[in-house]
């Protein structure tokens, strides 16, 4: 962006244009004639700076980018960027925002950013676990307990040792984790709930609640985790500050006591194979009833529709889809998986239906029953605004190539075959067709044909 155009936006805006990113300005190209190829930022960063042309030449830099653009292709070794087959309308794009527009929200944002989010915090607070209990827990996430190094670190000058083992002085660390007392606690625990828990650090003990497990249970893990911590923090106040003595049998009562009560009024559902353990902490099971189960089938298409399924994947921040077209008869047209690389959910999700419409524009099939598990990307089809910048282009394709588009939801037990297929994109090279489904998801696709039943539980 020249600075010219700079300062007249920021006059318009009302920001000055010395503190306002514009950087983050970028534009899609459309039609490109009113996009100059070298100095606007059209590509994340402008040629100049890209190529980092040398200042003397600039001023000779007066292409473009509709000079490049040939029959809806950019004549450029960065011809990954999808240009349009239909003329559009060249538009100013806001970077960083998921449907170009910049709102006052992405400005406020920019200039007083959200703090930042804490895993644990909506973790913590359960109504099935006394508030007093979970804020120890917060308390300790925050480094807010009173222990002898946090006073010190406060300038109250102490003699500090563990009340427990009276071996070193009294952290935070070996005080709820590393301490005799406590490293048995944890390991009875683990026992009792068949759950090594990791003491390494406070977010490892938390990140050793399973999540796939009943919700019943999960609470139960979640309770004995607060529970225990709150019965350390207690026993170690009682040693201190009172003439009775807390034994490491009367803080296991009360933890056990806590945790059959919070695993009671827990509002979760178990399984038949949690009976071990809620027997073990005297724990009544919350059976789930049969209409609570949800049976979910995938259903083949009337003919002449396409029913096609796609489905995107993140791991870490790596992101890949894919999806498979079947006929009226549920027999398979062909399937495809692909690296996206660096991204988020959404962009997979939608990236999906783009790719996916393309091969059904290329193979002629000009009635697609789209069906995804994600409810959240499949809006783009109500409201165009929520594509992605970097997928304009591409959607305004596809929406020329009249094809014929149904789309709906389905839970992800009803969308096996592509949940693998997306797995699969993340050892794959860029975006491979596959006209044979392999072995590993075979099995998946028959039982959707037969019409085989799965079960979604609550
Ligand atoms: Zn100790």
């Amino acid at each position: 962006m020249t600075s010219s155009r700079s300062q007249m936006i920021a006059g318009m805006l009302g920001f000055s244009a010395g503190t306002f990113p514009f950087s983050y300005l970028k534009c899609p190209i459309f039609k490109g004639t009113k996009i100059n190829l070298w100095t606007d930022n059209w590509l994340g960063n402008s040629l100049l700076e890209l190529l980092q042309i040398p200042l003397a030449i600039h001023n000779q830099l007066r292409a473009i980018v509709a000079d490049i653009i040939a029959d809806g292709a950019l004549l450029l070794p960065a011809a990954a960027l999808m240009g349009p087959t239909a003329p559009l309308l060249d538009s100013l794009v806001w970077l960083h925002s998921s449907n170009s527009k910049l709102t006052s929200k992405l400005a406020l944002n920019f200039l007083k950013p959200a703090v930042v989010n804490l895993p644990w915090a909506a973790v913590i607070w359960k109504s099935c676990i006394p508030p007093a209990h979970s804020f120890i827990l917060w308390c300790i996430m925050h480094g807010k307990i009173p222990t002898d190094e946090n006073l010190r670190r406060r300038g109250c000058i102490n003699v500090s040792i563990c009340s427990f083992c009276l071996r070193t002085d009294e952290s935070y660390e070996h005080l709820f984790l590393h301490c005799p007392f406590a490293k048995n606690i944890w390991l009875w625990l683990g026992g009792l709930l068949h759950t090594p828990f990791d003491i390494l650090s406070f977010a490892a003990l938390l990140g050793s609640i399973p999540q796939n497990c009943s919700s019943q249970i999960h609470d139960i893990h979640l309770a004995a985790v607060i529970h225990s911590l709150h019965g350390i923090w207690m026993a170690r106040n009682s040693l201190r500050f009172t003439d009775q003595t807390a034994s490491l049998h009367s803080t296991k009562v009360h933890i056990l006591v806590a945790i059959s009560f919070s695993g009671n009024i827990s509002t979760g559902k178990c399984i038949v194979s949690d009976a071990n353990i809620l027997d073990a902490l005297l724990v009544s099971p919350h059976n789930r009833r049969v209409s609570d189960i949800l049976m979910v089938y995938w259903k083949a298409p009337l003919a002449p529709w396409i029913k096609l399924n796609t489905d995107g994947s993140l791991i870490g921040s790596h992101a890949a889809c894919g999806g498979l077209f079947r006929d009226h008869r549920g027999s398979l047209l062909g399937a495809f998986v692909c690296n996206i690389g660096t991204s988020t959910v959404f962009y997979a999700e939608v990236y999906a239906f783009l790719l996916a419409l393309e091969y059904a524009a290329q193979n002629g099939w000009r009635n697609v029953w789209l069906e995804s598990d994600s409810t959240i990307a499949l809006l783009v089809f109500k409201n165009r605004s929520l594509v992605l910048v970097l997928l304009h282009n591409g959607w305004h394709n596809v929406c020329n190539q009249g094809i014929q588009i149904i789309s709906s939801h389905v839970f992800r037990e009803g969308n096996c075959c592509a949940y693998f297929l997306a797995n699969m994109g993340h050892t794959t090279q860029g975006n491979v067709w596959l006209s044979v489904l392999p072995q590993t998801i075979q099995t998946d696709f028959f039982l959707d044909r037969s019409g085989f039943p799965r079960s979604r539980l609550p």
